[in-house]
């Protein structure tokens, strides 16, 4: 029975450690962790509740062995590596300190070591178990050193309060009645006032805290992922969207005219390229006028919320092809709506985004 519970107890305590830190990961596992930029080496979230699991049974059974023994002599090496352990959760997902987390997980592994020396010595068996845990340590030093590096705050940023800057729903260039009858009134509320605002809102409340924060929204298109991705691309694309339309119709700069020319045949080869091309997307998405690095000029189409700059093209323009766009002017005629749309692109804009290549 004594055998039984020196290795019992230790296992329990280890098991009792793991499930206290998962509680305290909570929110941040959700809201924070997932928009951090992690290392490529970084194993799928599954991997971490079962390599724990087994440590904490190898760990468990290390005690044990020495426990068994009656050695008591080992204890205190190997409640300070749980207390660690621990306080490890605490800083890096309570306290949401990759730094403190560093400097945790080092004192663990000087620990560890210690830990696997000592033991060596009285019963190499309880060294060996060990091991696993220590290379396991190693290589979880080095995931919260490289979130630690690569998620400092952008730096040098002049601020005359701590409150950071959030995004604002852009104002329209015209009045919101101004578009109708191709789109009316009622579509610019909700779509400009409920559906862009939306993206902005949640753009906004899903950075806080995180090291998205202070960057532009191109940037957080480009880096993030999930809730955070899908909320700040709309919120970007929308931002497009509304801006390149106008109730005046505009001639095409001569610039932009010339490389449509040169990469289409013809403006009309680009109108009739760019619709057809809107109204054959299956699904919620956009169609784009891009360019690439070199200037040229291409018609894509992207799903939900994806942008052109997450394929390294630069977006020019964009027609909104998900239902909420048009369904209230227009129901399930995507195409009048598309055609509709032509008319209201203000020229200027899309020529403006051009690089000067
Ligand atoms: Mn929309």
């Amino acid at each position: 029975m004594r055998k039984f519970l020196a290795y019992f107890i230790p296992i329990l305590l280890a098991f009792a450690v793991g499930a206290l830190g998962s509680y305290i990961q909570g929110d941040a596992l959700k809201e924070w962790y997932p928009y951090l930029v992690k290392s490529p080496a970084t194993p799928p979230a599954i991997v971490f509740p079962i390599a724990w699991s087994i440590l904490y049974v190898l760990i468990g059974v290390s005690a044990g062995t020495m426990l068994a023994k009656g050695d008591m002599s080992v204890l205190r090496l190997w409640l300070l590596q749980l207390l660690l352990n621990f306080l490890w959760s605490v800083c890096f997902f309570a306290l949401r300190s990759p730094f403190m987390g560093l400097l945790v997980i080092l004192a663990l592994d000087v620990t560890v070591i210690a830990y696997i020396i000592y033991t060596a010595g009285r019963r190499s068996a309880a060294a060996w178990l060990f091991v696993p845990y220590m290379l396991w340590l190693i290589f979880a030093t080095y995931l919260n050193g490289y979130i630690y590096i690569n998620n400092q705050k952008p730096k040098g940023k002049i601020t005359m309060n701590t409150t950071a800057v959030k995004f604002a729903l852009p104002a329209l260039p015209y009045a919101a009645d101004a578009l109708a009858p191709v789109m009316s009134k009622e579509t610019i509320d909700y779509h400009y006032g409920k559906h862009f605002k939306a993206y902005i809102d949640n753009t906004n409340r899903l950075i806080e805290g995180t090291p998205y924060e202070g960057l532009g929204l191109e940037e957080i298109v480009k880096k993030s992922d999930g809730a955070l991705f899908n909320n700040a691309a709309q919120a970007l694309n929308h931002r497009i969207y509304f801006d390149g339309l106008t109730p005046v119709q505009k001639v095409m700069p001569a610039k932009l005219e010339e490389r449509i020319i040169r990469d289409f045949g013809s403006v009309e080869e680009f109108n009739k390229k760019f619709t057809e091309t809107a109204v054959g997307l299956f699904g919620s998405g956009w169609v784009w006028l891009v360019e690439n690095g070199k200037g040229q000029l291409s018609v894509v189409p992207t799903k939900d919320a994806d942008n052109p700059l997450r394929h390294h093209l630069n977006p020019l323009m964009c027609v909104d092809v998900w239902e909420h766009a048009y369904y209230l002017d227009y129901q399930n005629r995507r195409a009048d709506f598309v055609k509709a749309y032509m008319n209201l692109v203000d020229w200027d804009k899309v020529a403006s985004r051009m690089s000067n290549v």
